[in-house]
């Protein structure tokens, strides 16, 4: 039993700040490194050498470190959007943000796209969709 009916969220583009700001992971898939090294035209060995670094058996993306900003975050926007990594278009809705109101609330202090003016609403089943994508 889930503790809402719809949640609303349109991310706010010129924002960037779930890219920047804390020490973090950005988990990659074998799609993902594929379609990122594709996009930017490397082979996927030059892509994990150049952009990713192996943490506990995991591939996750680099990021700047002095202020920890996504390394793929170019004048405040996403140089690879059309490609990026499920864990970044799927967000804010991780099962962690959405377990309780409360979580979310918390979320909600880190991305204005959440409740915006223009947000949309997502129904449980589009945020099932999106977990499960
Ligand atoms: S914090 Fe929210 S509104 Fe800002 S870029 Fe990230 S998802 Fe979009």
């Amino acid at each position: 039993m889930t503790w809402y009916k719809t949640l609303r969220f349109k991310c706010q583009k010129n924002c960037s700040d779930c890219c920047k700001g804390f020490e973090g992971y950005v988990w990659l898939d074998k799609k993902n490194i594929e379609e990122i090294a594709n996009f930017l035209k490397i082979t996927t060995k030059e892509f994990l050498k150049k952009y990713t670094r192996s943490v506990f058996g995991r591939i996750s993306l680099i990021e700047i470190k002095n202020n920890f900003e996504c390394i793929f975050l170019k004048d405040s926007k996403c140089s690879i959007y059309s490609v990026r990594p499920k864990q970044c278009s799927t967000y804010p809705f991780w099962k962690q943000n959405i377990s309780s109101k409360k979580a979310w609330e918390d979320v909600k202090n880190d991305c204005p796209g959440i409740d915006s003016e223009d947000a949309k609403e997502f129904t449980k089943e589009e945020i099932e969709d999106i977990l499960n994508s």
